[in-house]
């Protein structure tokens, strides 16, 4: 199974994911934005789209949703009834409710043989930051699903984020706490070809990751005001 991301090139800073499965010409799309981009993609490799997946409700993440299910006949999961998906028998994806940047939010990981390859954080996690609750989201409880996914996410899986905001984030990290590791994260960012990276970096450089309940909450009021 691989995955491909596509940088949207829109103001939000979107990413969209395609998994694919090259011997069965099969594929999946996560948070659709521009319906042309992924088709582009998939008819330049002859896939055929067999479910389009979401996140969250947000509209930056359901934009193409409509169109690439007309034009592949493909299905729609089901965020209401959240089941895990298989999409071939070596692999699937695992559901995981993480409410708080909306109360239906939720992220996948991608395992394959019972490791977690990847991990899919839609707008509930970013590079160096977490998502805003200001569209129907409740920071408290953002709070305790970045608690159970620092447990719950495998270290060595690679981290798939909903948006381009590292280096945004850092620039808010170091206006907080002038530290010598966000500042070579900067560099590292800026340096970079890829915005794919282990999930273990995020538990280092993330000053969300690394704070009591009360000083989240904090942070992410002074983030909003930023
Ligand atoms: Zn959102």
């Amino acid at each position: 199974m691989k995955v491909e991301q596509i940088n949207v090139g829109n103001a939000l800073r979107n990413f969209v994911y395609v998994l694919y499965n090259e011997p069965t010409r099969q594929a999946w799309v996560i948070d659709p934005y521009d319906a042309k981009q992924v088709a582009n993609f998939l008819d330049a490799h002859q896939y055929k789209l067999e479910m389009v997946i979401n996140t969250h409700l947000h509209f930056d993440h359901t934009k193409g949703n409509e169109e690439l299910l007309k034009k592949y006949n493909s299905k729609l999961w089901d965020i209401h009834n959240p089941d895990d998906i298989e999409l071939t028998p070596e692999w699937k994806l695992e559901v995981r409710k993480s409410p708080g940047h909306t109360m239906e939010h939720v992220v996948f990981a991608l395992v394959n043989k019972a490791e977690q390859k990847g991990f899919f954080g839609g707008d509930t996690l970013f590079h160096n930051g977490v998502g805003n609750c200001k569209n129907g989201g409740k920071v408290e409880v953002l709070y305790e699903t970045i608690q159970d996914l620092k447990s719950w996410v495998n270290p060595s899986a690679l981290f798939y984020t909903g948006h381009d905001y590292g280096l945004s984030n850092l620039e808010f990290s170091l206006s907080h706490k002038p530290l010598e590791v966000y500042k070579k994260e900067v560099e590292r960012l800026e340096n970079s070809s890829t915005r794919v990276f282990p999930f273990d970096r995020e538990l280092k450089t993330n000053i969300f990751l690394n704070v009591d309940r009360e000083d989240f909450i904090e942070l992410r009021k002074k983030r909003d005001n930023w």
